[in-house]
């Protein structure tokens, strides 16, 4: 899969919202733009800009696994 903005390979994430399930995603390597199912659909009816919140270092999507946040 590849990249909308920048044509950069795309690898799979998980992404959790406050309050939402977490779900599957992707994040572009080279810009770290995040795409998710409900992205896309906004996409396709809106123009929506993409929410940039995967370009700070450390990103809480990789505290998901096994910690136990409930
Ligand atoms: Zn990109």
């Amino acid at each position: 899969m590849q990249c909308s903005r920048c044509q950069g390979l795309l690898i799979a994430v998980q992404m959790k919202d406050m309050g939402q399930p977490v779900v599957a995603g992707w994040r572009c390597l080279l810009c770290g733009a995040m795409t998710d199912p409900g992205i896309e659909a906004n996409r396709a009816s809106h123009d929506l800009p993409i929410r940039n919140r995967a370009r700070v270092p450390g990103s809480p999507v990789m505290r998901l696994g096994k910690g136990g946040m409930r």
